[in-house]
């Protein structure tokens, strides 16, 4: 497979044709596996393998889209017109990695990816990008894959798990597939699986738009064991024998799950077919994590039957990260600014602004009559108490008790008269200032049950529709 330049004005005459999947593509996927190297400064991207699999659970319609998220792009365009025929938006762990003391100190690491695409009916060009500084695309990699050579992997992949349709509302082209899978769940407890998996879509149908458009949804099931119950926890020096190698403490982070066993997971996933991935971690402890078309992960409570709505919001809420690329609307009033979004340029997910279009958010068609720009609200008493409430937690032994009655007046501030507004609230993406989101709460604010914001439960509808047709 030679590697070659594709030339920038390809991709943009590309976006302007709408090709059709049946000259292009067979109704099969081909998974693309690379490894993702660098440090904070350096990306280098190597093709390890390509895999034939099964049928193709994605869109058909619009297998060139605008949905402009995440912040990588791959690119397909035939090799031999050139034409662009397939793009897809995703993250990756290896951009937070790129954040961090490590990486910026020169440390270089490697993580392995897949991206799966339609099954091209000829030679194809593969193409990444990333977002530059002014967050438009550039192309870092592509190579030349023919899907009939020799090279590719055509083996059917056996698994020794049981593997379950929970909810069948038709093909999996036409429906948005979502892949539950559990990881460390020993055999014993299967049975529990089965009853975290019937809580959490039951959580995730209950709530907007999720609710309304269970019918656009299939969800698959595997029940994958772990030799051992739980999942490591680093800094507790806990370590566990867990199929799917999710951990805790991802990048030193206390509460933050997520897994580099890629090339596992997608082994196991690809006897499915599967367009979003949800791992349920066997584990009381409060955890999670969220990467755009990539995975989301969610602990589970304990037991399974108990009302332990954190992990409730938990799953929603990494959900909407994972499926609909939403940022977190959340911020600490102790940073004022942060280097993940910065302020020059508008970042690309759909429920945060630095109003750097004229002015104006990307929702501006969704916002209430005659409200002002930016949005007025009781922040400085929100922040006040916030503050409060992070120096009880690192100084006072009675916080959690504490903790549940700011968090009740904190709520209630957000519930307040202009809750139902669509505006510019100042506050959000991480940073106090020059960072703003479309309501006072939603489900990527607060650590409540409330429901996502109107400009959040619109980008999710969008992803459906994406899907579906
Ligand atoms: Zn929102």
């Amino acid at each position: 497979m030679k590697i070659y330049l594709v030339l920038p004005f390809i991709f943009i005459s590309g976006l302007l044709a709408r090709p059709a999947f049946d000259d292009y593509f067979e109704n099969k996927t081909l998974r693309i596996d690379y490894s993702h190297t660098g440090t904070a400064d350096a990306e280098i991207f190597s093709l390890e393998q390509v895999y034939e699999e099964g049928e193709w659970p994605g869109t058909r319609q619009h297998i060139v889209n605008d949905l402009n998220l995440g912040s990588y792009q791959a690119c397909v365009y035939d090799a031999d017109s050139r034409e662009l025929i397939f793009n897809y938006g995703f993250c990756s762990i290896f951009a937070e990695w790129k954040t961090t003391d490590e990486a910026i100190n020169g440390i270089h690491r490697t993580m392995h990816e897949t991206v799966r695409i339609p099954f091209p009916k000829k030679p194809i060009i593969f193409s990444l990008a990333k977002r530059d500084v002014n967050n438009d695309f550039a192309e870092l990699w592509s190579t030349e894959i023919d899907p009939h050579s020799r090279f590719v992997n055509r083996e059917k992949k056996k698994i020794p798990f049981k593997v379950e349709k929970v909810i069948d509302n038709g093909l999996p082209y036409a429906k948005v597939d979502l892949l539950i899978l559990g990881d460390g769940y020993t055999k014993k407890e299967l049975k529990k699986f089965r009853r975290h998996v019937r809580r959490y879509t039951d959580v995730l149908f209950a709530s907007a738009p999720f609710a309304e458009r269970k019918e656009d949804f299939n969800v698959w099931t595997i029940e994958v064991i772990s030799g051992d119950s739980g999942i490591d926890q680093p800094r507790k020096n806990i370590w566990k024998d867990n199929a799917l190698g999710s951990t805790f403490n991802f990048f030193d982070v206390e509460r933050y799950v997520l897994t580099l066993e890629n090339r596992r997971l997608r082994d196991i996933a690809s006897v499915l077919p599967y367009d979003a991935i949800i791992i349920l971690f066997n584990t009381p402890r409060y955890g999670g994590g969220g990467i755009y078309n990539c995975f989301a992960t969610c602990y589970t409570g304990q037991p399974a039957n108990s009302p332990d709505w954190w992990s409730d919001y938990v799953f929603v809420h990494e959900f909407g990260h994972s499926f609909a690329g939403l940022a977190d609307e959340y911020y600490s009033s102790d940073v004022a600014y942060n280097d993940m979004y910065p302020l020059h340029v508008e970042p690309w997910e759909p429920n945060i602004t630095t109003l750097q279009m004229d002015g104006q958010p990307k929702w501006h068609a969704s916002l209430t009559d005659d409200v002002d720009i930016p949005t007025d609200w009781n922040k400085s008493a929100y922040d006040s108490l916030s503050h409060l409430r992070g120096e009880l937690r690192e100084t006072d032994p009675d916080y959690e008790t504490k903790r549940d009655v700011i968090d009740g007046q904190l709520q209630a501030m957000l519930n307040a008269e202009n809750f139902d507004v669509v505006g510019c609230f100042e506050g959000g993406g991480y940073a106090s200032s020059g960072i703003y989101r479309p309501s006072l709460n939603c489900r990527m604010f607060s650590k409540s049950l409330v429901e996502f914001c109107p400009v959040c439960e619109e980008a999710i509808r969008r992803v459906i529709d994406y899907y579906i047709e």
